[in-house]
C-alpha cells in the first residue's frame, strides 16, 4: 500500500509503550538473551566442572562430550526449535563438517599413512585447527544451502514429511559417502585420525564455542527473524497471511545452525582424535534428537536441559549395564542405554510432547514480569466517527474458481470501497470463503483478475499479498496457538516496517485495547475461547496496517452480546489503521448492523448488491438466504 496516500485516522498517542525508552529496548534485546547464556553456560560448566572434580579421567571426558554435545544440540535447537521442521539431517550435516575438519587438520604425516592418495591435493595440505574449524563451516555450508533450497521448495513446514525425509536423505547420504570413498575419508573401518598428542588439549576452545553458541540461539529465538520462523512453526498459512515468508526465516535459521553444527562437530573429532562414518550416524542422531526433545526443542533453556538430563541417565544406563552392577541380571543389558534413550523420546512424545521446558527462557520470564509491574493500559484510541477507513479501492473482477468439475466462484465481481465495510452474505456452500481465498492468494482463481488500487494482484503469493495491503482471518481460527495475545499481534506487526511505512501507527498495547484482549494479553493464544481467540485475530491481522481488512465470519462461535460488541471492534481496528474492511457473516443481526454495502452470493454468482435495507427487501436473497437454514462453515465446530 501506498503511505501518502493512506488517511491517517486522528488519534493520541498513548503513553503505554512510548514510557519505555529506547535504551530499556536495547537491554532487553541484547542483555537478556547475554544473560540467558551466561546463566546456561555457567550452570553447564560449573555442574560439570564439579561432577569432574569428584572422579578421574573418565569423568573428565564424559562432561568434555557434554560440553560438546551441548553445542551441538543448540545448533539443532535454532533449526528445529525455531521453525518446527523436524531434521534428521543435522548429524548428516555433522559429518560432514567433521570429516572436513579432520582431513584439514591431521598431520600431513599421519595422512600419509592412511589416506596417502586423497584427492584435490588434500594429504598435502595441513591447517591450524581453527583454520580447519573454519574450512568445516564453510563447506558444510555450501551443501546445506543446496539442501536448504530444497526444503524451501518444498515449503517446509512444521511437521512436514516432505522435509523431515529430505534431511534424512542427507543423513544417509553422508554415511555412504563416508564410508565408500576410502581415499578421502579412510572408508568404513580406519577412518581419519589425529596422531598422538595432536588432540584437544584443552577446554578452552568448547567453553568459547559454547558460549557464543548459547548467545547466538538466543540473539537469533529473540530476533525478529527467529520470532517469524516461530510463528510460521504454529501455523504457516496464517504466517503467510500476515506477510511472512516462510522460506526466508527458515533459511536464516538453518544457516547458523547449520554453522554451530559445524563447530560443535569438528570440536568433537578433534577431542574424540578420530571420526569413522559411525560416529555422526543413528546412534549420535537418537542421543541428540533425545536430548533436544526431551529437554524441549522450542527453548534453548529446555534444550540445554535435556543435554544434561540424557547425560546423567545415559550415564546411570550404563553403569546399570556395566559390570560394576552384578546382583540382578536382565535381558537388555548391552543395548541400555539405547534403549533408555529410545523408551525416553517415546515417553515425552506421548506424555509430553513440549519437552521438560516446552517455552520457558530466562530473560523473557523476567521481562515479561518487570512489564507486568510497569506497563499501564494505554487510553482507548479515539477514532472519530467521521474518519475514513481505508483509501484504495479492491477490486475483483469476473472471478471464476473451479475444483475439478465443479464451479465455486462463477464470474463474481466486487468492487468493495476503502470507506466502507463491505458485507458479503449467502448461503453455506455460496463460494463466500473461496473468495477471499482467492483475494489472499490462497487458492488460484480459474480465471479473472483483482487489483488494490492501481495494484495487480492477482498472480502473486499470500505473504505477497499480505504485504501489499490485503490481510485476511480465517473462518476456523488460525492462531499462533503457543505464543502469547501480545506476541501474536506484536509478530504480526513486524512487517509494517517492510512496506518502509514508519507514520504514526497504533502500537501493539493499542491495538489489544481497541480489540478488547488487554486484559488476555500475557495468554497463550491456544488456551484463549472462541470470542477472544476470534478478537485476537481481528488484531493481528489489524496489526500489519492493511489497506483492506477481509473478515471470514468474525462472529461465528460468539454470543449475541459480543458479536453485537465485535460490530464496534470492527469499525474501531478499521478506523484505527486506516482500512478498509470486507466482511464474511452468516449473521444478519451483525452483518446489517456493520455494513454500509452488501453483496449477496449463491452457487458462486453476485445474485444482489445493496444497502442493508435494500438486502433484507430483495426478493432473490430473501429467497436463496433468508430462507435458508443458518450457514455452517466447512468443519467448524459452533457453540451458538
Ligand atoms: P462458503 O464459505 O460460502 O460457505 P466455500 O467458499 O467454503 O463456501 O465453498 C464453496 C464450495 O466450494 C463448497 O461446495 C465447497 O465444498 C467447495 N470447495 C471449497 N474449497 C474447496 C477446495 N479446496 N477443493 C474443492 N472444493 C472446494
Ligand atoms: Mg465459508
Amino acid at each position: 500500500m501506498n503511505p501518502e496516500t493512506t488517511v491517517q485516522p486522528e488519534r493520541t498517542m498513548s503513553p503505554a509503550l512510548s514510557k519505555s525508552p529506547a535504551s530499556m529496548e536495547w537491554v532487553r534485546r541484547l542483555g537478556g538473551p547475554l544473560l540467558t547464556s551466561i546463566v546456561l553456560f555457567a550452570a553447564l560448566v560449573l555442574g560439570g566442572l564439579l561432577y569432574a572434580s569428584g572422579g578421574g579421567g573418565a569423568r573428565d571426558s564424559l562432561v568434555t562430550q557434554m560440553l560438546i554435545n551441548a553445542i551441538i544440540v543448540v545448533g539443532m535447537q535454532i533449526y528445529i526449535g525455531n521453525t518446527g521442521v523436524l531434521s534428521f539431517g543435522h548429524v548428516g550435516f555433522g559429518a560432514i563438517a567433521g570429516y572436513t575438519f579432520a582431513i584439514f587438520a591431521i598431520s600431513v604425516e599421519r595422512k600419509s599413512v592412511t589416506v596417502s592418495d586423497a584427492p584435490f591435493g588434500l594429504s598435502e595440505i595441513q591447517w591450524s585447527p581453527l583454520a580447519a574449524i573454519v574450512a568445516a563451516v564453510v563447506v558444510t555450508l555450501a551443501i546445506g544451502l543446496v539442501v536448504g533450497l530444497g526444503l524451501s521448495r518444498t515449503a517446509a513446514q512444521s511437521g512436514a514429511i516432505a522435509a523431515t525425509v529430505i534431511t534424512l536423505a542427507v543423513l544417509f547420504m553422508a554415511r555412504e559417502v563416508a564410508v565408500n570413498w576410502d581415499e578421502l575419508t579412510g572408508g568404513d573401518r580406519a577412518g581419519l585420525s589425529f596422531g598422538i598428542g595432536d588432540t584437544l588439549e584443552s577446554r578452552w576452545p568448547i567453553y568459547v564455542a559454547l558460549f557464543a553458541s548459547l548467545l547466538l540461539a538466543r540473539l537469533y529465538g529473540t530476533s525478529r527473524s527467529g520470532r517469524l520462523a516461530a510463528a510460521t512453526r504454529e501455523d504457516n498459512l496464517a504466517a503467510r497471511a500476515v506477510g511472512h515468508n516462510p522460506a526466508t526465516h527458515q533459511t536464516l535459521a538453518l544457516v547458523l545452525s547449520i554453522v554451530v553444527v559445524a563447530v560443535g562437530a569438528s570440536l568433537r573429532v578433534y577431542e574424540l582424535g578420530s571420526i569413522t562414518p559411525k560416529f555422526f550416524f543413528f546412534e549420535f542422531t537418537l542421543l541428540t534428537l533425545t536430548m533436544l526433545i526431551v529437554g524441549g526443542r522450542n527453548s534453548l533453556t529446555g534444550a540445554v536441559l535435556g543435554v544434561v538430563v540424557i547425560t546423567v541417565g545415559n550415564e546411570v544406563t550404563r553403569y546399570l549395564a556395566g559390570p560394576s552392577v552384578d546382583s540382578f541380571e536382565f535381558v537388555f543389558r548391552p543395548g541400555l542405554s539405547k534403549l533408555f534413550l529410545g523408551l525416553s523420546m517415546l515417553l515425552f512424545m506421548i506424555v509430553r510432547p513440549g519437552g521438560l521446558l516446552p517455552d520457558w527462557e530466562l530473560d523473557s520470564w523476567l521481562f515479561s514480569r518487570w512489564r507486568r509491574r510497569h506497563e499501564t493500559k494505554p487510553v482507548e484510541a479515539a477514532t472519530d466517527e467521521d474518519t475514513s477507513l481505508g483509501s484504495e479501492v479492491l477490486k475483483a473482477e469476473s472471478i471464476t474458481v473451479r475444483f475439478g468439475g465443479f464451479q465455486a466462484l462463477d464470474d463474481a465481481t466486487l468492487d468493495p470501497q476503502p470507506d466502507e465495510v463491505t458485507g458479503i452474505i449467502g448461503p453455506n456452500g455460496a463460494g463466500k470463503t473461496t473468495l477471499l481465498n482467492v483475494l489472499t492468494g490462497v487458492v488460484p482463481s480459474t480465471s479473472g483478475r483483482f487489483s488494490l488500487g492501481s495494484n495487480d494482484l492477482s498472480s502473486k503469493q499470500t505473504h505477497a499479498i499480505a504485504r501489499e495491503g490485503v490481510v485476511r482471518t480465517f473462518q476456523n481460527l488460525r492462531l499462533f496457538g503457543s505464543l502469547t495475545v501480545r506476541e501474536n499481534v506484536a509478530v504480526a506487526a513486524l512487517h509494517r516496517s517492510d512496506s518502509g511505512d514508519s507514520g504514526s501507527q497504533p502500537s501493539v498495547e493499542e491495538l489489544l485495547v481497541a480489540a478488547g484482549i488487554w486484559d488476555d494479553r500475557d495468554r497463550r493464544a491456544s488456551e484463549l475461547d472462541y470470542g477472544t481467540a476470534r478478537r485476537l485475530e481481528l488484531a493481528r491481522a489489524a496489526a500489519t496496517r492493511p489497506a483492506f481488512l477481509l473478515l471470514d465470519e468474525p462472529t461465528s462461535g460468539m454470543n449475541e452480546a459480543e458479536s453485537l460488541a465485535m460490530t464496534a471492534q470492527v469499525r474501531d481496528l478499521a478506523r484505527l489503521v486506516g482500512a478498509g474492511v470486507v466482511v464474511i457473516d452468516h449473521d444478519l443481526g451483525f452483518i446489517t448492523g456493520v455494513c454500509d454495502r452488501i453483496y449477496c452470493l449463491a452457487q458462486g454468482t453476485v445474485v444482489a448488491v445493496g444497502t442493508a435495507d435494500e438486502i433484507q427487501a430483495d426478493p432473490i436473497v430473501r429467497e436463496v438466504y433468508l430462507g435458508s437454514v443458518a450457514d455452517d462453515g466447512p468443519g467448524e465446530p459452533r457453540d451458538s
